[in-house]
């Protein structure tokens, strides 16, 4: 399982480059083969419209008569110049038709007729010589074909000319791809979200199956200590010299009852917050003093702070101190903060305790001196079975559900919490509890 995620991440991911990679490759392919299909269009479409013009300068023929280079008059005729018979506007239209029968529809061009002889044109549209002096633009197809060869007329030193620009030929080439580009371009977006959902998806549940087995090593260790325990004293009960003696047999009974004690505390952290997921926390809400129910909670603590040589340190400021509260939960709550003051304090503990009133809220403020933690850590401590991963910590026990109780309860307070903490240096919680009076 540890090996097969980076795999399966490599493979997609490989998978994805390659997808990309071929369908950028295909796309120009498709550009390119657009474009050839393009330009054999512009050239039929050329010749079958200089085709056309040429036939009808020859057809229906007024020729004209043309001085010979000899100065003499003979009889030669010739048809009238293209230039001559046919408006801009009539030439426009016949090469449209033509374009449009060749699958070049709204295809904007130019054109020109011109004389291999001649500099210059004959005639053209109206924005030819704009386009016809931009010659190093790429963008542009060219064409120029005689008139005069289609007519059958051996000319080819005077021969008319029909130039054509289409501007802007690749654009053209480019929006009717588009949608295809388009389209590409939304299914590599739809499966590269695919991915990093099924990456995260992945990642979660790698996270959640670490949790499960720290919580099941935790378990097993909390149920484990008191259990030898227990063994031990009930061994030493049955010892002859312990039961004839009293006070020995007060003491090793008092370890099996308070070590039971434990375990059923431990049992009972864990069914209630099974149960805290299955339903909605019903409290008995009451106009209670906060600081009652702090120094309800302080005295539980008091005991292993000592035992710590630790200090505790009050300044209960707030003048109104009056709240709506479950007495039970609340303490509860208060006490697994200062709980945690004392498992995960360093040397020379101290804890303080602040409440003050801001606006409409009753702030306290819980602070130690202890190991602190990280970013990370504290961005996850009130996630449930979320213990920090740092070796050492480990040796203090727990099952990561006591700062995610802390939370369940102030928000059933209709309160807030948040932590601050340094690394090494400490940690504050701080919960704003509304009062609403
Ligand atoms: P547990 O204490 O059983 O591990 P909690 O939900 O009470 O579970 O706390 C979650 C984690 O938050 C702890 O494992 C610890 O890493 C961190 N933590 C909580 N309180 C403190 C504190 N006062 N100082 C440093 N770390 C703390």
């Amino acid at each position: 399982m540890k090996r097969l995620f980076p795999i399966i991440t490599i493979l997609i991911f490989l998978s994805l480059l390659g997808i990309i990679f071929f369908q950028v490759l295909w796309i120009l392919q498709a550009a390119e083969s657009k474009k050839e299909q393009f330009e054999e269009n512009v050239k039929v479409s050329m010749h079958l419209a200089s085709e056309d013009l040429a036939n009808e300068r020859n057809n229906n023929v007024p020729f004209n008569r043309k001085k010979s280079n000899e100065g003499l008059f003979p009889l030669n005729i010739y048809p009238i110049p293209i230039a001559q018979k046919f408006s801009v506007e009539e030439i426009h239209n016949k090469i449209k038709k033509v374009f449009e029968n060749n699958f070049l529809r709204n295809v904007s061009f130019e054109f020109a007729i011109s004389r291999t002889s001649q500099m210059g044109t004959e005639l053209q549209s109206g924005s030819f010589y704009n386009y016809f002096k931009d010659n190093s633009d790429s963008s542009q197809l060219r064409w120029v074909i005689p008139l005069a060869s289609q007519a059958g007329i051996d000319n080819s030193n005077d021969d008319e000319l029909l130039i054509v620009i289409i501007p802007n030929y690749k654009d053209i080439i480019w929006r009717q791809m588009y949608l295809m580009i388009l389209g590409c371009i939304v299914f590599t977006v739809v499966i590269i979200s695919a991915f990093f959902l099924t990456i995260k998806a992945l990642l979660k549940q790698k996270k959640l199956s670490e949790i499960k087995s720290d919580f099941i090593n935790n378990m097993t260790h909390e149920f484990k200590t008191p259990l030898a325990t227990i063994s031990l004293a009930v061994d030493a009960l049955k010892n002859e010299k312990v039961i004839n003696d009293r006070t020995k047999m007060d003491y090793f009974s008092g370890i099996i009852k308070e070590e039971n004690i434990r375990m059923n505390k431990q049992v009972e952290t864990i069914l209630q917050a099974a149960l805290l997921d299955k339903k909605q926390i019903d409290l008995n809400l009451k106009p209670l003093h906060a600081h009652n129910l702090i120094m309800a909670a302080v005295n539980n603590i008091n005991l292993p702070i000592e035992e710590k040589h630790g200090k505790l340190e009050l300044y209960l400021d707030a003048s109104d101190d009056l709240i709506m509260a479950d007495d039970v939960h609340f303490t509860n709550l208060i006490n697994n903060l200062l709980d945690n003051a004392v498992k995960y304090s360093q040397a020379q503990l101290v804890v303080k305790i602040y409440t003050l009133n801001k606006d409409k809220y009753l702030e306290i403020r819980i602070e130690d001196n202890g190991i602190g933690m990280n970013k990370e850590t504290l961005h996850r401590i009130f996630e449930k079975f979320y213990r920090a991963h740092t070796g050492n910590i480990h040796n203090v026990k727990g099952f990561g559900l006591g700062l995610n109780y802390v939370k369940k309860m102030v928000k059933a307070h209709h309160g807030k919490i948040r932590a601050e903490s340094v690394l090494g240096k400490g940690t504050s919680f701080f919960i704003t509890i509304p009062q609403q009076h």
